[in-house]
């Protein structure tokens, strides 16, 4: 389906610069006479006329733009390309972020400070098992404070409860972006908590005015909570500088601007 409609786009795109008819030797037998209209121009018709939106021509399959979620699952074996992040940028030493996007997130770390701001990354890359640890750590104090206890408690099938509950509190193994290595959580000084409100709102609103410059957004803004699952303000995740510029500057979660590259993506 996506590969369709990227078809489409390039079909409508070299139509601009044709007279009467064009033929394509990437679609089989397809002559577009130049009064055809394919079905997804119409819909971007609309789509612009609605939002006046000029949508970035991208490749939505490209590891900078994957979706992950509590519905898209990263595999457990999912292990991306990262590399140990700078100490001098880190709260725990070792922390790692995506080797190639590094420049990007070192250079937004840079403006953040050299704008007066103390800044640090809280967390980055995290693998799939890491991610399950946590995710155990959640629901086994949550069974807990459930009553949910003894040797062997998370057999009990009443434990599944405190699974449910821990899934909104905690991304579920393969549902965190930081396993991407593109995900990073800020805080403001070293050794900060992820307490936004007991956090630099300065700080803070710099990012936000700035992150796209670098690739970044605020990819669980408050606002929308009611998309995303998620209220975590300090989240900043790269999806490179022309799509960054475009979701930042239109006000769109990422789950929105995904869905327009992928028709059978819902949210
Ligand atoms: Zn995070």
């Amino acid at each position: 389906m996506i590969s369709l409609f990227l078809v489409l786009f390039f079909i409508v795109d070299a139509r601009r610069d044709s007279s009467t008819e064009l033929i394509f030797g990437g679609v089989e037998g397809g002559t577009i006479k130049s009064d055809y209209v394919p079905p997804a121009q119409v819909v971007e018709d609309e789509a612009d006329e609605l939002g006046g939106l000029k949508w970035p021509d991208i490749d939505i399959t490209e590891h900078q733009y994957s979706i992950v979620n509590d519905n898209n699952l990263l595999s457990a074996v999912y292990y991306p390309d990262v590399e140990v992040i700078d100490a001098n940028y880190v709260t725990y030493y070792g922390t790692k972020f995506d080797a190639e996007t590094m420049p990007y997130l070192i250079a937004m770390l840079d403006a953040v400070r050299e704008a007066g701001f103390s800044i640090y990354v809280n967390s980055g890359y995290r693998s799939y098992s890491y991610q399950e640890q946590i995710f155990n750590g959640t629901a086994s104090s949550i069974a807990e404070s459930m009553g949910i206890t003894g040797k062997e408690a998370y057999m009990k099938p009443e434990y599944q409860e405190a699974v449910e509950k821990a899934r909104h509190i905690t991304n579920y193994p393969g549902a965190s972006e930081h396993q991407l290595g593109l995900a990073v959580d800020l805080v403001d000084r070293y050794h900060g908590t992820l307490k936004y409100d007991n956090m630099n709102q300065e700080m803070f609103a710099w990012l936000d005015a700035h992150c796209f410059e670098y690739g970044f957004i605020k990819r669980y803004p408050q606002k929308k909570l009611l998309l995303t699952g998620w209220d975590e303000s300090w989240h900043y995740r790269y999806v490179g500088v022309e799509a960054a510029t475009f979701i930042m500057k239109n006000d769109l979660c990422y789950e929105q601007f995904y869905a327009h590259y992928d028709p059978e993506f819902e949210y």
